[in-house]
């Protein structure tokens, strides 16, 4: 899917920069979906041969075995000894499964909220200058959280740019940071295709999405919201949607703000 990789021209650090993390992000999606078709592969021809294997023992106890005692032997242990290969193929594919999973790598660092969400809004505005992005954040520039910097910014690099990928005519998307009980509250609204209800508990799950034949066109690949729930959880954060189909999506993030360690 290299269309879809972002290049810039100029030399413009801020847009580079973006689009070294979104490129980045798509090569680890791309590496991932190698995997797993190669898994499907790998998984699909070795278990072929003891299935093949098995059969011709079954047609042959079904033909002669019943009253030949010697196939009947035969053909029955080899039957079981091919279902214990099945049984540790299989084991050894799921371990292979689990361990293959791209690795994130949590790193706890105080960041400021407000600029990295301010200029990553900005940089979509450059990307996009048919869109109108509204930022509404009424907190103050003291507002932390301990979370990987780069990894808030995949995370709001996904929202904003499915709110663009799933737009319909109204082209705006609105931001709006707040804090509420000690705890940060991130929503991105878009007034775009929407999902029915069902839908929204699904859209978290990899792989999966909406609507197969419209989305396929739209480039991706069901990864990037499973992508950005699986890093805030690591982070003690969560993430929700409401959507109404053909009106539009918010989805809102949080995530517990910064406490300085008390010495009491
Ligand atoms: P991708 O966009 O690569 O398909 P995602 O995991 O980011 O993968 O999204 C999964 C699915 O959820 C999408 O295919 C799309 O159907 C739906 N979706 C995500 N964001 C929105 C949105 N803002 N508006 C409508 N549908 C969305």
């Amino acid at each position: 899917q290299s269309t879809s990789r972002i290049e810039i021209a100029e030399s413009n650090d801020e847009l580079t920069h973006l689009s070294n993390v979104f490129n980045d992000m798509l090569d680890k999606m791309q590496k991932y979906i190698e995997q797993q078709k190669q898994f499907v592969e790998d998984v699909s021809h070795e278990l072929r041969t003891p299935v093949a294997v098995m059969e011709g023992h079954l047609k042959l106890l079904d033909r002669w075995g019943k009253k030949d005692p010697e196939i009947l032997d035969e053909s029955l242990s080899a039957s079981l000894q091919e279902i214990e290969r099945m049984k540790s193929l299989v084991q050894e594919m799921l371990d292979l499964s689990r361990a293959e999973q791209v690795e994130i790598h949590y790193k706890n660092e105080k960041t400021a909220i407000k600029p990295l969400v301010l200029q990553t809004v900005n940089n979509f505005k450059m990307i996009h200058p048919d869109f109108v992005f509204n930022l509404d954040d009424a907190v103050d520039e003291e507002v932390y959280v301990s979370i990987y910097r780069n990894h808030l910014e995949q995370i709001l690099i996904i929202l904003l740019d499915n709110a663009v990928k799933y737009s319909t005519d109204r082209k705006e998307v609105h931001v709006s940071i707040a804090v509420e009980n000690r705890v940060l509250d991130i929503a991105i609204q878009d007034f775009g295709e929407g999902m029915t209800h069902e839908d929204t508990e699904r859209i978290f799950n990899r792989f999966y999405r909406v609507d197969k034949a419209r989305s396929r066109h739209k480039g991706g690949n069901g990864l990037g919201l499973a992508i950005a729930k699986e890093l805030l959880l690591g982070y003690k954060g969560s993430i929700s949607v409401e959507s109404v189909l053909e009106y539009g999506s918010i989805f809102r993030i949080k995530l517990p703000i910064y406490e300085e360690e008390s010495n009491d």
